[in-house]
């Protein structure tokens, strides 16, 4: 393989396609960017679109990934996929679709161009963990009917499928999961947690926890995690499936207070039920990542939410 790669990113205008877009061309590579823009948006891209620096590197194609498509590459990076819970919920259908349809094509169309495939899977795998922190060797405690089950079976059946192809087709592949990630260019109104919080919190709305908020997450800031995949991707051994995430746990009071603190704002607390099969803890452990990648993250909670906090103070 030579050192310049055809890189094709699916979902490529999403919150984490389009930041790896950047750290692929910052990379040297050529990129394009697949999308059908249901939750990402071209203004994600649009730096990228027509920049006399990227030089012509870079491209946009608008394709469902439900549908085939025959797109030459040397790595494709399988990013297609809604993410926060209240936009993969929408049409749980079509969420299950994309995520098994478009490993689906997406594995063919690698196994066709000899490419190097990573699939974007997540945390959500582990469901509702009954052991932390989640090791990669943990099964699960997933609901299959659930409201959650159209993206986490979504997401295992996508894995089984990924791996089978390997095994069964010789498929070069390799398997991240990741853990809450957040940062610039997530979408104000995408619904998951950073962004509502720091939304409400600019905005002087109220904060609004789900259930009594001592459920935990443990969030990852996007250069961190985009550092991750890269090295996923560039190292030659390794299939997977890898953790990828920062394991700093905090409750949804602590991140609340936080971001009220770090905003100056005064907006109150508001509690509203919890949702279905909502997990009531997720860490990861990453010494897995840390052996095989030789990567562990950097940004701490609260430098990683002034960032965001910056960005979405522009933006609204
Ligand atoms: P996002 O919603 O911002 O990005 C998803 C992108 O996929 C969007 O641009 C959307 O338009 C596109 N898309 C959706 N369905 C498609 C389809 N059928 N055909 C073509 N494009 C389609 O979400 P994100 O946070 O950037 O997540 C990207 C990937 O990372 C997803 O696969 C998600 O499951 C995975 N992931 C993210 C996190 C996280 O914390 N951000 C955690 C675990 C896994
Ligand atoms: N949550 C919350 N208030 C919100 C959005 C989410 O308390 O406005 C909670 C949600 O119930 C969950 C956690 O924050 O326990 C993380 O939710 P998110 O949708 O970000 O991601 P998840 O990890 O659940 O997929």
């Amino acid at each position: 393989m030579s050192s310049k790669m055809k890189v094709l990113i699916t979902g490529g205008a999403g919150f984490l396609g389009s930041h790896l877009c950047d750290k692929m061309l910052e990379n040297g590579h050529e990129v394009i960017a697949l999308d059908n823009l249901q939750t990402g948006s071209l203004k994600n891209i649009a730096h990228l679109q027509g920049n006399p620096k990227i030089n012509k590197r870079f491209s946009f194609i608008k394709h469902d990934v439900t549908k085939p498509y025959n797109i030459k590459a040397d790595w494709v990076f399988n990013f297609a996929c809604p993410a926060s819970p209240v936009h993969y919920q929408k049409d749980p259908l079509k969420t299950l679709r994309t995520s098994l349809w478009g490993a689906d094509y997406g594995c063919q169309n690698a196994i066709k161009h000899g490419a190097r495939f990573l699939q974007a899977s997540t945390s959500e795998v582990y469901g509702d963990p009954l052991q932390s922190p989640q090791k990669e060797s943990y099964w699960g405690h997933v609901n299959p009917i659930g409201p959650r089950a159209c993206y986490d079976e979504g997401k295992r059946a996508a894995e089984t499928l990924c791996v089978d192809y390997h095994k069964q087709e010789g498929l070069d592949l390799r398997i991240i999961r990741i853990f809450n990630t957040y940062g610039p260019r997530m979408h104000p109104h995408d619904g998951r947690v950073v962004s509502n919080f720091i939304v409400q919190a600019l905005k002087g709305e109220p904060i609004t926890i789900y259930g009594k908020g001592k459920q935990t997450r443990s969030f990852c800031f996007v250069s961190d995690l985009i550092d991750g995949i890269a090295k996923m991707m560039e190292q030659s051994n390794a299939v997977g499936p890898i953790n990828l995430g920062n394991p700093h746990e905090f409750t949804m009071i602590e991140l609340a207070e936080r971001v009220l603190r770090l905003t100056g704002s005064i907006s109150k607390l508001k509690f509203l039920p919890l949702p279905i099969d909502d997990p009531k803890q997720r860490k990861p452990d990453i010494s897995k990542a840390k052996k095989v990648l030789d990567w562990t993250p950097k940004v701490e909670l609260e430098e990683g939410l002034c960032e965001t906090i910056e960005y979405f103070s522009a933006v609204l």
